[in-house]
């Protein structure tokens, strides 16, 4: 899988990318991560990139010229055949799922685009109509953390990056129910008073199936009121 992303700040992966999973699933062949930098698609002696909103309002908004060249030169280097699935990174995208980054990890391309400042000019959208992703209801500074976020759920389930392919099939959100993952347990079997479940060292695989899938129904079901119990702790008294 190619992915590409389109940014004004490609340092900011630096670290992420060379890390061990991205890092060994580049190092074998499973993935190829390319980073192209916005503003090398300025034009003007100060290359500059961003302008204020027309109407007026706080912040700068990337200007469409920079942002669609650079998208469209990415393209441009498509492999024949393999069309490019384009996702923009905005708060105002589709929520990014477990569904979502399955869907992603199906695809051979995948050109990421990652706004600054108070996001793009309408008509990058407009010019692109490109998928747009959301990370969740909160706003970011800017669309590198959340391709990023894309980027570590989308490359862990491409066949041969885990370890374990198991590993990523049992996880929370997936499989055909989609709960969550239950308690899990190492070594040691006690720790300062806390036991592993004596079913865990049984032996018993059709018994530990099904306290795990008892355990993970429990843990489903119990999330859903996670957000009201906590939300409610920090509710000032009176
Ligand atoms: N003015 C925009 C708004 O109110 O929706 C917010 C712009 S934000 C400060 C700058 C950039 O960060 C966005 O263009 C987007 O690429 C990225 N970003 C911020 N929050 C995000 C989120 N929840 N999911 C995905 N990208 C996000």
């Amino acid at each position: 899988m190619r992915i590409d992303v389109v940014t004004l700040f490609p340092e900011m992966f630096r670290g992420f990318l060379d890390g061990s999973l991205l890092g060994a699933a580049q190092a074998a062949g499973l993935l190829d991560i390319r980073l192209t930098n916005i503003r090398d698609f300025a034009t003007g002696v100060h290359r500059q990139v961003d302008d204020r909103p027309y109407g007026g309002g706080p912040g700068m908004l990337l200007m469409p010229g920079p942002v669609v060249e650079c998208v469209e030169s990415v393209l441009a280097d498509a492999a024949a055949g393999t069309a490019p699935h384009v996702a923009m990174l905005t708060p105002a995208g589709r929520p990014l799922t477990q569904q979502v980054a399955e869907e992603l990890a199906g695809r051979d391309r995948l050109i990421l685009l990652c706004g600054r400042y108070e996001g793009f000019d309408q008509r990058v959208a407009d010019t692109l109509l490109p998928d747009q992703i959301s990370i969740g209801d909160y706003v970011l500074s800017g669309g590198e953390v959340a391709a990023m976020v894309v980027i570590d759920a989308v490359a862990r389930l491409i066949p041969g990056v885990l370890g374990d392919e198991q590993s990523a099939a049992d996880d929370s959100f997936s499989g055909t129910e989609r709960l969550i993952e239950g308690p899990q347990y190492t070594r040691p079997r006690e720790f300062r008073g806390l036991k592993v479940p004596d079913v865990l060292l049984s032996g018993d695989h059709s018994r530990i199936a099904a306290w795990r899938r008892e355990q993970a129904l429990d843990a489903t079901h119990r999330r859903t009121t996670l957000s009201a119990h906590f939300s409610g702790a920090h509710t000032p008294a009176g």
